[in-house]
């Protein structure tokens, strides 16, 4: 039998993607995972938008929760944060250790809270999310510019780590200033259309295009993938894209992990 691949085993700066599924069709038929992004920089583990199945799919990879250091919710939306309370009880030892920082819109701690209380209790710090907000977790900076455009209070949020800069752009609808306050090395794009939909707060595939066409990363990541999108094949997307802007484009797939060092 092959020996399983554990990512976190050692400590190259990476990204792993436990979920790229996106809206209500996708993500309760768990057509794509919903488990969040997992990052490892600079030797610190923190998740960010630890949807339905998170913390199953952490322990299968072989993450150490204990190691985890800090939640990141973008928003209050389920797929976002489903399995919040399992992952604080995961690293606090079953709440027998005060640790770790939770951070979160306001509208997510203080209104029909999604931590409940005593998962509250167990964790070193929650943060509230502002607009223009600076934060840290070790090494690592966290930047909230702006307050995105989706029905609850929604942060996007550019990490900066010793070496990387990643932009990861949540659900929202487009906006101009976009591309010029999200620059990272690497961008993480919520994409969760094809076609723009109206009614819904979300970024299609002719965003990704407009954002390309005023700022060019080292590459760009889509993900968080609607029903409609995957029908029509985000990877080949990507691939279209990716040419006619000369800059590299991928569409992300479940268990995907990103090695910067690799990659950058
Ligand atoms: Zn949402």
């Amino acid at each position: 039998m092959k020996k399983k691949r554990k990512p976190f085993d050692d400590k190259r700066d990476k990204i792993v993607f436990l979920g790229t599924g996106g809206g209500r069709v996708v993500v309760f038929s768990q057509v794509r995972a919903s488990g969040g992004l997992w990052f490892q920089l600079d030797g610190t583990i923190f998740v960010v938008d630890p949807g339905p199945g998170a913390l199953v799919k952490a322990t299968s990879m072989g993450i150490n929760m204990e190691k985890l250091r800090a939640i990141f919710i973008s928003h209050r939306h389920l797929d976002h944060c489903a399995d919040v309370n399992s992952i604080i009880l995961a690293m606090t030892d079953g709440a027998r250790k005060k640790k770790g920082i939770v951070f979160a819109p306001p509208d997510a701690i203080d209104e029909d809270s999604v931590i409940l209380e005593y998962c509250k209790n167990t964790v070193e710090n929650i943060i509230r999310l502002k607009q223009g907000g600076k934060y840290k977790i070790d090494t690592i900076s966290l930047y909230t510019p702006i307050r995105f455009i989706h029905p609850p209070q929604t942060f996007g949020v550019t990490i900066e780590s010793e070496r990387y800069t990643i932009s990861y752009i949540t659900d929202t609808l487009w906006f101009d200033e976009l591309p010029r306050i999200f620059q990272g090395d690497v961008v993480i794009m919520n994409t969760v259309f094809k076609e723009p939909r109206k009614g819904f707060y979300h970024l299609c595939i002719h965003d990704v295009e407009k954002y390309l066409s005023v700022y060019k990363p080292k590459i760009l990541i889509l993900n968080h993938f609607g029903m409609a999108f995957l029908r029509a094949k985000p990877w080949e997307w990507a691939e279209r894209i990716s040419k006619q802007f000369n800059t590299r484009v991928l569409a992300a797939w479940d268990n995907m992990i990103f090695d910067l060092d690799e990659e950058t």
